[in-house]
């Protein structure tokens, strides 16, 4: 009876996994055609100084605009497109579309640093460096105006490859940035590892910052080390005023969140953060 019972989970298991498959390869061929259709969208979200609330930046955020499901989330996606033939096409739609925005907004007299999230095959394939210092010369974008955000999984490669590649786009002017931070394993010791411009505290830790006193001890020490450390430090997952202000006593400097907006697609970041001379420019 064991036996029975063995197998039948048996058959099951492998039409879960069989099913898993089709899922992701349907959605495989379904994210090609997106890209082909021009269905991807970089929505972006301000980051702010948060003593005056005045703008330093933004953060380009992927979204699939599906013709039935409207705007999915990356979440939902980019783990597929990252283990994908995709992926390389994708990353670099992201980077060259982030540029060329950042570029229009700083000619518009308007200098927004823009940040892209790094996917992990781009430090697989090719020369991260070498695509940068190109798009960076194509679209004539300052180089400071681009910042680059990591994760631990992507420090996880080949170190001491990845650690010359950082080196090199940092040379450019580009900055270089550790995304969720204190989210990984060992965020410590890559700190002492790389040699980053900056760290952003993950939402989780921001998230409960005035009820929990734990979290409250984790975001104030990662600013006074970051600050000992002499990296910028930008607080992600912000979501009202009175968060913000306790980020402003424990020292942080930005920050990043529902509350001082949502991502969204560019031209509501203009009319709701630029300067008018935008249009003059892209009119012209
Ligand atoms: P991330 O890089 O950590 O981006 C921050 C995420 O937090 C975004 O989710 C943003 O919408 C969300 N967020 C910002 N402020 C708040 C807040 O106040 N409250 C809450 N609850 N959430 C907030 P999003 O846009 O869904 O992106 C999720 C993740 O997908 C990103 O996390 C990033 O890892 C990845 N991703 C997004 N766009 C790209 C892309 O172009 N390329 C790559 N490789 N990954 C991307
Ligand atoms: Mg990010
Ligand atoms: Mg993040
Ligand atoms: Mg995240």
């Amino acid at each position: 009876r064991a036996k029975a019972t063995r197998r039948g989970g048996h058959v099951l298991f492998e039409t879960a996994i069989r099913q898993e498959l089709e899922n992701r390869l349907t959605l495989e061929s379904e994210l090609a055609l997106a890209a082909d259709r021009g269905e991807f969208e970089l929505f972006y979200q301000p980051q702010v100084r948060l003593i005056d609330g005045s703008l330093v930046g933004a953060e380009a955020l992927i979204r699939w605009r599906h013709p039935v499901r409207g705007y999915v989330s990356p979440a939902e996606f980019m783990p597929v497109v990252n283990t994908s033939a995709l992926s390389e096409r994708i990353a670099n739609w992201v980077m060259e579309t982030a540029c060329r925005q950042a570029r229009a907004w700083e000619l518009s007299g308007n200098n927004v640093r823009v940040a892209i999230n790094l996917s992990p095959s781009q430090l697989q394939s090719g020369d991260l460096a070498h695509s940068v210092a190109a798009l960076l010369e194509v679209t004539g974008l300052t180089s400071s105006l681009l910042e680059i955000e990591v994760t631990e999984d992507i420090l996880l490669h080949d170190e001491r490859r990845v650690l010359a590649m950082f080196k090199r786009i940092q040379d450019l002017g580009v900055r270089v940035v550790f995304d969720d931070f204190g989210t990984g394993y060992a965020s410590l010791s890559y700190l002492k590892k790389f040699p980053l411009d900056g760290l952003k505290i993950d939402r989780s830790f921001v998230f409960g910052l005035l009820a929990n006193s734990d979290d409250a001890a984790i975001v104030g020490s990662t600013i006074g080390l970051s600050k000992q450390l002499g990296l910028t430090v930008v607080a992600e997952g912000i979501e009202n005023r009175a968060t913000a202000d306790f980020l402003v006593g424990m020292g942080c400097e930005e920050g990043q969140g529902y509350f001082f907006g949502r991502p969204m697609p560019a031209e509501a970041f203009e009319r709701q953060f630029l300067t008018a001379e935008l249009d003059a420019v892209t009119a012209a």
